[in-house]
């Protein structure tokens, strides 16, 4: 081993200080080119760090046929120590797993759930069902899996080896960087030496202990307080307690009036997560027979279970101001880290990464102008900041300060036993989303939402859906035509399509004739209604299923939109 290498140190902003209980994958350390020659390679796209979001940009850019490498300190997915961290994974992620080709694995090992229900007591004080509301009805995805972590960063790993293109490399530590007007370099520390490779474009996806903040000077705003949690991962050998729902306890009386969450996942695994005394000792709360005491009062004393996975846990609030810096783009939680309520770390690491991965191979394609770059951080900032702000909110209902959250707190639970209206504010966590961009420069004022993956028909009569269309559209912007076309439109049309990188498509719905380009069939309307086009003719959707810009004529104002969500102020009609 070299020097160095053998101290590394497994950790992440958790600070998860036990449990190893589940069986990870491990991959080989291969020895890289650059140390048997001694020669300094370069690549275009160098990611650092295997997690979730680095691991989704890979496969992304894979899919979209770009080499990159990867590079990660460990020989497995998850983190050694805190293997079982995420579970749930939303509408939009799943979506984006759809794309990625890996959703029927995550579909067939892990839980679907839709029901919520919040207890203070004996009292529920707040339920949803996401699947009646129209925000997630309408996907092709459900709007929550849950599964354990590792298995999803597990299915990248095997998608991205069934793709090409990215080279993994494990047990690959970054050890230092520099960058200039030329490139980025980056020291690589290996079980077999230290090399040394350069990228035009750095991600950085190493985590929440990531070293590039230092490096850069990036600076960002931490926010770290005293609530401790412990985790249980557990499978119960007599009765299975209870419905595929996300239960939580904002006052569990069997966990002394603190806070409980309770959901299945894969392996029939259920995840019980206590919320402990401030500052409690972690490796007090984490011993065995008190965890075991701890779930006897909660299920009866009847109640044997197999302990899968235990592991306390603080967390704090960190984000980054800026989430480029010259060759380094953040991204996960080398971004900004939240609290585990709601789902929002894992989830928008994962939008970070599908975000830049499109927008780094128009480039690299010579499809969009370099700055097309920037806007990463435009859209990805405003979605950092919006989840931190959330996030903290549920912290502090959970661990109100004395005083007058503490009071509000009282209140609102209070009013929430009687009242409808009141139930709104009991906050356990609002559950992660796909964040709108209002303030970017590659959209204009009717763009900047997602997307949702809703299904239409082929003019064969079988059923499609977005993702589809995008998979055809090949990383270039997909421009919808809803409704009938003209003679005039039709040859604007025709023309555009040439010469911009945009596929094009006639969405029909009832009694619209079909145009001479390629069409699809509306019949519900959901196609307009997901592309938010209301009174618009065209929608322009962007790779990562956000709509760009909507509009009416096939004129001057199309062909500006067209450019500007390339990066461009004109478009560059040699770009198809
Ligand atoms: C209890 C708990 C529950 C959670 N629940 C959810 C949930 O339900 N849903 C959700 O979406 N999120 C959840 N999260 C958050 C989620 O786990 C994180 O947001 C997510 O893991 C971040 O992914 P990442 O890829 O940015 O970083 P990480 O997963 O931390 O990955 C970083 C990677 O970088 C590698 N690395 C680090 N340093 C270097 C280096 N110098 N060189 C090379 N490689 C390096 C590491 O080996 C690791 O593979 C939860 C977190 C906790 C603690």
């Amino acid at each position: 081993m070299a020097a160095g290498f053998e101290q590394t140190a497994f950790t992440n902003s958790y600070e998860f200080t036990q449990g190893a209980g589940y069986a990870l994958p491990e991959y080989p350390f291969v020895v890289p080119a650059e140390l048997r020659s001694g020669e300094v390679s370069h690549h275009p796209i160098v990611i650092a760090g295997g997690g979730l979001a680095g691991l989704t940009l890979a496969c992304s850019l894979a899919r979209y046929g770009v080499a990159a490498v990867l590079l990660d300190e460990d020989n497995t997915v998850g983190v050694k120590g805190a293997s079982s961290r995420g579970i749930c994974y939303t509408q939009k992620s799943l979506e984006i797993f759809h794309r990625l080709g890996i959703y029927e694995r995550i579909a067939a090992k892990g839980v679907q759930w839709s029901v919520g229900r919040t207890f203070a007591g004996a009292d529920e004080v707040y339920s949803f069902d996401l699947r009646q509301q129209s925000a997630y009805n309408l996907s092709s995805q459900p709007p929550f899996i849950n599964i354990q972590q590792f298995y999803v960063e597990a299915y990248l790993v095997q998608r991205i080896r069934e793709l090409g293109h990215v080279d993994l490399r494990w047990c690959n530590r970054v050890s230092a960087f520099e960058q200039n007007d030329e490139g980025a370099t980056l020291t690589v520390t290996t079980p077999a030496g230290e090399y040394r490779i350069r990228a035009d474009y750095i991600i950085d996806a190493t985590g929440s202990h990531s070293p590039f903040r230092a490096w850069t000077g990036a600076s960002f705003t931490a926010r770290k307080g005293d609530d401790r949690w412990c985790i249980a991962d557990v499978r119960f050998r007599t009765q299975q307690p209870h419905a595929t729902e996300r239960h939580t306890w904002v006052q569990a009386p069997f966990n002394e009036n603190r806070a409980v969450w309770q959901h299945p996942m894969g392996d029939q695994v259920w995840r019980i997560d206590y919320q402990m005394e401030p500052d409690a000792d972690p490796q007090y709360v984490s011993r065995e027979d008190v965890v075991r005491e701890r779930l006897a009062r909660h299920f009866g004393e009847g109640c044997e279970v197999e302990m899968v996975w235990i592991g306390p846990y603080a967390y704090r609030s960190e984000c980054i101001d800026h989430m480029r810096h010259g060759r380094v783009f953040f991204m996960g939680d080398a971004a900004k880290v939240v609290s585990p309520f709601g789902a929002r770390g894992g989830n928008t690491g994962i939008a970070d990464a599908d975000n830049l991965a499109w927008k780094l191979a128009a480039v690299l394609k010579g499809r969009a102008a370099a700055a097309l770059l920037d806007t990463y951080h435009e859209e990805r900032h405003e979605a950092a900041c919006q989840n931190v702000l959330v996030t903290n909110r549920t912290t502090r209902f959970l661990r109100p300060a004395q005083g007058a959250e503490t009071l509000f707190r009282q209140a609102a639970l209070g009013l929430a036993r009687q009242y409808v209206f009141a139930r709104q504010l009991v906050n356990t966590g609002r559950m992660a989303i796909a964040n709108p961009y209002t303030r970017s420069s590659a959209c204009d004022g009717t763009g900047g939402l997602p997307v949702q993956n809703v299904s239409f028909e082929w003019p064969d009569g079988s059923a499609g859906c977005v993702n589809e269309l995008l998979q055809w559209a090949d990383g270039r912007l997909l421009l919808l035509r809803f409704g009938a076309l003209g003679r005039g439109a039709l040859e604007r049309l025709r023309a555009l399509v040439q010469a911009a990188p945009v596929r094009c498509v006639q969405v029909v719905g009832v009694g619209d004739t079909v145009a001479a380009v390629e069409h699809v069939r509306d019949v519900d309307g959901h196609l307009k209604g997901a592309c938010h086009v209301f009174g618009h003719s065209w929608a322009l959707v962007r790779p990562d299923s956000y709509v760009a810009a909507c509009g009416d004529d096939i004129d001057a104002a199309l062909v500006r939109a067209i450019a500007q969500s390339m990066g461009a102020a004109e478009l560059d009609r040699d770009c198809a």
